[in-house]
């Protein structure tokens, strides 16, 4: 292997560093860390290049936000003549030979990391990591559009450099991974390939397939951890968003790969579940929306739940509540609206949105729960009430909450007649 590593020849592309650095969107503490870089790398002698996204971007024409930057050799004896002049901080520094870069003036992080070889003693397990050559750190990677590097110090200074053909597969929109056992090694690399299918429309090589059916032959999807799993659908809503979303899934459920990773998906409910995603999308922080996404795919299935990393408290929580709405849903349908509004209030938006999916009956309240009711409240709080001479305890709870139900009913509108309908309550009572 290391001979034909060694026997590899590079085509080489000159790119100016301004132009290069041109479409990366950074500030410019970040461009001057990569000039500082640069220095002290050539005064060491080492190879230092930036790696991955950013270069396939740069051909692809479109703007990069991230910086992988990778140095031949100790990256700590680096790290430490760069320190000298360069003010940062190391966020943190992994096994796997990373570093994680805060530059404290704006914020910005910078991913540095060794030039490494991997082993994979494993089906779909993590790696053994090594340092080694910029070569072998190529060949390490995903798929030939992201294993080329663009050279910040000689040997190739100002270069693109590539040894696997990533520029003519960019060319021709083929997504080619770099060996026919990738998938084996780290199956999370098919779902990686597909978000870079649907992001850049590319096309399947060949070789894409025929690592895909090694990949199911090993079982890999089911030996990938479920954490793994998980963050890699995640992804999907993280780096591609949600109109992406029935695209990739699409691709996933052509290749099967939700059964070949252990997941029973009903590909109807599916496609209904971005459906009301979308609806609801307004409504929800970043965080509930892919809460939401995972619950969609796994439905209230234990087995399901289990494989995308829900902790199995969580699963107990969502499989009870499931139970007890599916079989209660004639008297939950019928209960006073106020006393309905008060369950929903304690279920989480993305659990009530996986709720309607999985028992439609539900649909329209929740609809109007997460639309509307959650958002009704009396003007008088707490505080308030206190001011108006009601002692905090069970009769505060009370009025409080009969005065939400008046409100939910549309019979108060207004603070004063909120304050109204309280004295007309204490009057009564007294
Ligand atoms: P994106 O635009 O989604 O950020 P990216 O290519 O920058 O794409 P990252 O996840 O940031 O993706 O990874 C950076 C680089 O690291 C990739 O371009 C690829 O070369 C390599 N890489 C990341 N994950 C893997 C993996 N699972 N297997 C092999 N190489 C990987």
């Amino acid at each position: 292997m290391t001979n034909t590593i060694q026997g590899l020849k590079p085509k080489l592309l000159k790119v100016k560093l301004s132009d290069f650095l041109e479409h990366l969107k950074l500030p410019d503490e970040a461009l001057n860390f990569i000039f500082k870089a640069k220095e002290v790398a050539e005064k060491q002698g080492k190879f230092l290049y930036l790696a991955g996204g950013e270069v396939r971007d740069f051909l692809l024409k479109r703007p990069s936000y991230d910086v992988d930057l990778v140095i031949e050799g100790s990256a700590a004896d680096f790290l430490e003549e760069l320190r000298r002049n360069f003010v940062f901080e190391v966020l943190f520094s992994s096994p796997f030979l990373t570093y994680k870069i805060l530059l404290p003036q704006t914020g910005f992080v910078v991913d540095l990391v060794t030039a490494r070889g991997e082993v994979y003693e494993d089906v779909a397990a993590l790696p053994k990591v090594y340092q080694a050559t910029f070569k072998e750190d190529v060949l390490r990677r995903d798929f030939t559009i992201n294993a080329l590097i663009y050279g910040l110090s000689p040997p190739y200074p100002e270069m693109i450099v590539d040894l696997v053909s990533g520029i003519s597969d960019l060319e021709r929109s083929l997504l080619r991974p770099l060996h026919l056992r990738s998938f084996v090694d780290d199956p999370t690399r098919v779902f990686r390939g597909i978000r870079y299918k649907v992001r850049f429309k590319l096309n399947y090589a060949e070789e894409f397939y025929q690592a895909l059916y090694q990949a199911i032959e090993a079982q890999a999807f089911l030996k990938l951890s479920a954490s793994r799993l998980r963050n890699e659908l995640l992804l999907f809503v993280k780096r591609e968003g949600i109109s992406s979303l029935p695209r990739l899934l699409s691709e996933c459920q052509g290749f099967e790969l939700f059964s070949h990773s252990g997941l029973e998906v009903d590909g109807e409910k599916l496609v209904e579940g971005l459906k009301t995603l979308k609806e609801f999308v307004e409504i929800l922080s970043p965080r509930e929306v892919e809460d939401a996404f995972l619950l969609i795919l796994a439905g209230f299935k234990r087995e399901n739940l289990k494989r995308l990393f829900f902790p199995d408290s969580v699963i107990d929580r969502l499989i009870k509540l499931y139970e007890e709405f599916r079989t209660n849903l004639k008297a939950l349908l019928t209960l006073p609206l106020i006393e309905r509004v008060l369950k929903f209030d304690k279920i989480d938006k993305a659990t009530l949105i996986a709720l309607s999916l999985y028992l439609p009956e539900l649909k329209e309240e929740i609809e109007r729960y997460l639309f509307v009711y959650s958002k009704v409240y009396p003007e008088l709080k707490g505080g308030d009430l206190k001011e108006l001479g009601i002692k905090p305890g069970k009769q505060l709870g009370e009025i409080l909450k009969k005065l939400r139900e008046e409100k939910l009913e549309g019979r108060l509108k207004t603070k004063d007649e909120e304050i109204a309908f309280v004295k007309s309550l204490l009057y009564s009572v007294s």
